[in-house]
């Protein structure tokens, strides 16, 4: 029983150690957002953090609105189209190709 608890405090002590240690990276290295990965495909909902600022177009896909800085562009005729990520936009283009 005491051995369990032990086991349990090891884990909180562990939880918060990594939390401390997150934090102090993320004060040292500023804003992780700007790493050396730059601006990745993001995740559906990743862009909507950040979708507020600027202009927002409707991806014609999924019809989420995602920010015209950070979406997936696909030019076409004459207007460019914004879609929320890699998988809208070729989902969009297999469409197109069969129409
Ligand atoms: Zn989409």
């Amino acid at each position: 029983m005491v051995r369990l608890l032990l086991y349990v405090f090891d884990l909180v002590m562990a939880t918060i150690v990594a939390w401390i240690l997150s934090r102090v990276v993320q004060r040292l290295f500023g804003n992780p957002r700007l790493g050396p990965q730059g601006r990745r495909p993001s995740a559906p909902g990743g862009a909507s953090r950040s979708a507020i600022a600027g202009e927002t177009a409707r991806d014609p896909v999924c019809g989420m609105f995602v920010s015209t800085e950070l979406s997936h562009r696909l030019r076409q005729g004459g207007e460019t189209l914004h879609f929320c990520s890699r998988e809208c936009l070729e989902r969009f283009q297999t469409h197109a190709t069969k129409s």
